[in-house]
C-alpha cells in the first residue's frame, strides 16, 4: 500500500509539536485526520495548513476529547496509524493533580481502545523524557537511556506524573491485549522542544525562551534540561511509524543538555543587537523560588532547580539513524519564529 493511502490519525493535531508532524505527514504523502477540541482550532490549523502546504485537501479534522468516549471510534475508522500526540501541557499547575492525570492516562487508553478495535496497526504515542529521568529518590545517574523509568512519589509534580503515568498505561495496554487483537506500540520521549513555531500560541517549553526575548527575566534560572529542535521531533514520529524495528520500543528524543544561560547568551548573540537584549546572567535559586511564589507559570522550574540530567540518543540514532541538529540553529529558529510573529 502507497503512503497516498494510508490514513494517519494525528490526535491533538493543532499543538506545538502535532502541527509539525501532521505538515511532515501530508509532506510525505500520507492523509491526516486530526483530532482538535473545537471548530475554531480546526479552522485555525487549516489556515496553517493552506499557507504551508499544496496538500490541504489530504488533512480531515474531528472533534475528540480525551476525556469522553465518543467519537474515538469514528476517528479510527479505517485508520492504518495513529500519532498519539495530545495530552495536557499547562503552563501552570493545577490545584488538582488529576485534572492532568486522569486525562493523560485514560486518553491514552481511550485512544489505543479505538485504535485497537478498528484494527491499526501501530501507534506511536508521545510521551516525554519527564517519564525517564526522574528515578528513586537518590538514583545517580551519569546519562540517561531508555532502560531508566522516573519513579513518581508524593513530591513527583503533576506532569512528570501524568507522563510516566500515561506511558505505563500504554504499555500495559498493549501487553494485555489478546493474540489476533494485536498493536505495534512505539514510544517516543522527547527532552525540551524548541525550534519555530507555527501560530500565536506559545506553548509551554517556549516561554522560558519568550520571557528572555522580551526581556521580562532578570535573568536566567539554573534550571536546564536536554533540548530538541521540534522540526527533528516531527520527523522522529514519522520514521516511528515507517520503521518495522521500532515496534516496542521507546526513543529518547533529545540533544545535549543545555542550561537556560547557554540559552540565553545564544539569543543575546543573535538578537541582542537588534534590539533584544537578553540577560545572560543566572538568578540565584533564592529569588527564583520567591518570584515563583508570584508567578506560577515558573512552576515547572523550581522542582528541577540545579539538576543536570544527560540523556542518549543512541537508540534512535541506530535504529533511525536519527540525529539533532546543533542547538544554536534551535535557539535561533525558535527566536526568530517569536520575533516574526510577534510574540515578544
Ligand atoms: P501543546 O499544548 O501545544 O499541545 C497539546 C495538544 O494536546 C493540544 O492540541 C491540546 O488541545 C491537546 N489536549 C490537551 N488536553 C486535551 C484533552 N483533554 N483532550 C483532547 N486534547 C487535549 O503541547 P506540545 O505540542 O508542546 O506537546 C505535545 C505533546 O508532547 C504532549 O503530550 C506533551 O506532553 C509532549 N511533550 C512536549 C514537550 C515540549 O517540550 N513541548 C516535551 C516532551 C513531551 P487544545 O489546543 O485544545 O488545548
Amino acid at each position: 500500500m502507497t503512503t497516498a493511502q494510508q490514513t494517519v490519525v494525528v490526535t491533538g493535531a493543532n499543538g506545538f509539536i502535532a502541527q509539525h508532524c501532521v505538515l511532515a505527514l501530508l509532506r510525505a504523502g500520507f492523509r491526516v485526520r486530526g483530532t482538535v477540541r473545537s471548530a475554531t482550532k480546526a479552522a485555525h490549523l487549516k489556515s496553517i495548513v493552506n499557507r504551508s502546504t499544496e496538500l490541504r485537501d489530504q488533512l480531515e479534522l474531528v472533534e475528540a476529547h480525551l476525556e469522553r468516549d465518543e467519537a474515538w471510534h469514528t476517528v479510527m475508522r479505517g485508520a492504518h496509524h495513529v500519532l498519539h500526540v495530545a495530552s495536557p501541557f499547562p503552563a501552570t499547575l493545577p490545584a488538582n493533580e488529576n485534572d492532568l492525570i486522569v486525562p493523560a492516562t485514560e486518553g491514552t487508553r481511550r485512544v489505543l481502545r479505538a485504535a485497537s478495535a478498528a484494527g491499526v496497526r501501530r501507534v506511536v504515542v508521545t510521551s516525554s523524557i519527564a517519564a525517564i529521568v526522574h528515578g528513586a529518590p537518590g538514583e545517580h545517574v551519569e546519562t540517561y537511556d531508555e532502560s531508566h523509568w522516573t519513579v513518581p512519589t508524593k513530591g513527583t509534580d503533576a506532569y512528570v506524573k501524568s507522563k510516566t503515568l500515561a506511558e505505563r498505561a500504554a504499555w500495559d495496554f498493549v501487553e494485555r491485549l489478546p493474540p489476533g487483537e494485536q498493536l505495534e506500540l512505539v514510544i517516543i520521549n522527547p527532552g525540551s522542544v524548541l525550534g519555530p513555531t507555527l501560530d500565536d500560541n506559545c506553548t509551554t517549553s517556549l516561554i522560558g525562551v519568550r520571557k528572555l526575548l522580551s526581556g521580562r527575566a532578570p535573568g536566567a534560572p539554573r534550571f536546564g534540561n536536554a533540548v530538541v529542535d521540534v522540526r527533528d521531533v516531527a520527523r522522529m514520529h514519522l520514521s516511528a511509524l515507517t520503521t518495522p524495528q521500532a515496534a516496542g520500543q521507546r526513543f529518547i528524543c533529545a540533544g545535549d543538555f543545555a542550561w537556560l544561560v547557554d540559552i540565553a547568551r545564544l539569543l543575546d548573540r543573535h538578537f541582542g543587537g537588534r534590539g533584544y537584549p537578553v540577560p545572560t546572567r543566572e538568578v540565584p535559586n533564592w529569588l527564583v523560588r520567591l518570584i515563583t511564589a508570584f508567578d506560577r507559570s515558573t512552576w515547572g522550574l523550581v522542582h528541577h532547580l540545579d539538576q543536570r540530567r544527560e540523556v542518549s540518543h543512541e537508540r534512535a540514532f541506530r535504529i533511525f539513524g536519527w540525529k539533532p541538529r546543533p542547538l544554536e540553529e534551535t535557539v535561533v529558529a525558535t527566536g526568530a519564529s517569536l520575533i516574526s510573529r510577534e510574540m515578544v
